[in-house]
């Protein structure tokens, strides 16, 4: 899936660096768009990398101008927050560009929409957490996200992918699968099935208190991965959040959650041996304590109160999705053999159960840092 050089240049030039650019090369790790990095001549003659060129998907992003529309009131909000608290705007959030039309986005002959922002120099990306530290580090960049966001009018965002993490509609949509049992694969899974059963009414805890005004509803990144945040080279530091395309109106919790599910075990999502799969305490210190430390003052005595929950419904809720898409005969997530979901599945509610027996200290942990 190769992007055609002809594309790429009529970007540029839609951009306006067309003239001065001295070249273009693929750039990241990223699995959803197509990143480029474009160099411009330095002042000491050198090519120096400036900016970040992406060509959206638009498999997974159906309506681009929405996801550019929240991506620009985003970061132009954070401009404001960051300057406020005597930060720097132009590293501490990406500074998209418009076109010389003037748009948030760039529509090339073929349909296809292209962004461009400002490389953040000195910084780097790492695809996964090898220290405790580093774990904790991007808590307090997700914090401070947070925080920095805080005041925003979360209702006027684009859900750009509808009912994301609706719990409740999740486990309907479970129903019907198990209803429509298309696959005969009900019988193969009897004890998964019986666990989602059993824990119904918690897809329910913070979707009644999100109706009933209880939890407020925020700007969330829905993609909070170590990989999304920029370090600063030198000090190691987190600096800056990127891969806003997954924003949207939602909890705080899910976000805290997710980071949770995935960060705090050592085992990948597909372990088949579920004695290998446990969920780490102490990694769920970790990011608990740098998270409250960023975002403690703008959360709610209630979102305290429920981040413990959070991180045990979107863990559940993922395992869910895998039995579903399990049931439904693999439509949805990629699979490598035929049971590939289902054991996804297993290890998302063996991570659940864990949390269950651990709850009281999650709570005594969230207490502490509060
Ligand atoms: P995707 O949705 O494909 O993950 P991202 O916006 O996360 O898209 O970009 C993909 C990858 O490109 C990132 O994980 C990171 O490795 C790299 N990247 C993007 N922007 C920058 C940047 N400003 N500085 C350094 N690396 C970047
Ligand atoms: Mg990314
Ligand atoms: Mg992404």
């Amino acid at each position: 899936d190769g992007v055609d050089s002809r594309m790429l240049e009529d970007a540029l030039y839609a951009f306006g660096f067309g003239n001065q650019c001295s070249y273009v090369q693929p750039f990241g790790a990223g699995h959803i768009n197509e990143t480029y990095a474009v160099f411009m001549p330095g002042e000491n003659g050198e090519e120096e990398l400036s900016y970040v060129l992406q060509r959206i998907n638009i498999h997974v992003f159906k309506k681009p101008r929405e996801v550019m529309e929240n991506i620009f009131g985003v970061t132009e909000y954070l401009r404001q927050s960051i300057r406020a608290a005597g930060g720097d705007p132009d590293r501490e959030t990406l500074s998209y560009i418009k076109t010389k039309a003037g748009e948030n986005y760039y529509e090339d002959t073929d349909g296809l929409p292209w962004r461009c922002y400002n490389y953040i120099p000195d910084s780097v990306c790492y695809q996964s957490v090898e220290r405790p530290e580093q774990f904790y580090q991007s808590a307090r960049s997700f914090g401070r996200f947070l925080k920095q966001l805080d005041g925003y009018p979360a209702d006027t965002l684009y859900e750009t992918i509808p009912k994301f993490h609706d719990t409740e509609d999740r486990l309907k949509n479970f129903k019907q699968a198990l209803r429509r049992d298309v696959k005969n694969r009900a019988r193969t899974c009897k004890d998964e099935i019986q666990f989602v059963l059993d824990h119904a009414a918690d897809c329910s805890v913070l979707m009644s208190q999100l109706r009933a005004g209880t939890l407020p509803l925020r700007v969330t990144h829905n993609d909070t991965k170590l990989n999304n945040i920029l370090f600063d080279e030198k000090s190691g530091q987190g600096i800056c959040i990127i891969d806003l395309d997954t924003i949207m109106p939602g909890l705080a919790l899910n976000d805290f959650g997710d980071s949770i599910r995935f960060g705090a075990t050592h085992a990948a999502e597909d372990e088949p041996d579920l004695s290998k799969v446990s969920f780490d305490i102490d990694l769920f210190e970790a990011y608990t304590k740098g998270y409250l430390e960023t975002a403690g003052d703008v959360l709610t005595e209630n979102e305290k109160a429920n981040l413990a929950w959070g991180a045990k419904i979107i863990t559940l809720e993922c395992g869910m999705r895998f039995l579903t898409d399990y049931l439904q005969g693999d439509t949805y997530f990629k699979t490598q053999y035929p049971t590939h979901n289902l054991v996804r599945a297993r290890t998302q509610f063996k991570l659940v159960q864990d949390m269950e027996q651990q709850f009281e200290n999650m709570q005594a942990i969230v207490k502490k840092y509060s």
